[in-house]
């Protein structure tokens, strides 16, 4: 394996900036203190903000749903009140 001196995202791989951890296969693996930690925030930030912007949008939807069954009504009576008269 080539030894790179930079991640795949472009961080400079310093002692202080390198992770070392064994793989699955048993593998000595290096990577990136910051993309690690970016994994992490964004991973973190991805399912709290995925399950606020769950709530959000559900409420939306039930908020929709109900002024569309509103309007369907109030125009299917003002239907019936046009063909009753
Ligand atoms: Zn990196």
């Amino acid at each position: 394996m080539k030894h790179r001196t930079h991640c795949k995202r472009g961080h400079k791989f310093t002692a202080a900036n390198e992770i070392w951890f064994i793989d699955v296969n048993g593998k000595d693996q290096r990577t990136c203190r910051k993309c690690y930690n970016h994994r992490r925030n964004v991973s973190y930030k991805i399912k709290y903000r995925s399950d606020e912007e769950f709530r959000k949008k559900e409420k939306a939807r039930v908020a929709a749903l109900r002024e569309k069954r509103i309007k369907q009504c109030v125009s299917s009576v003002s239907v019936e009140n046009a063909t009753a008269t």
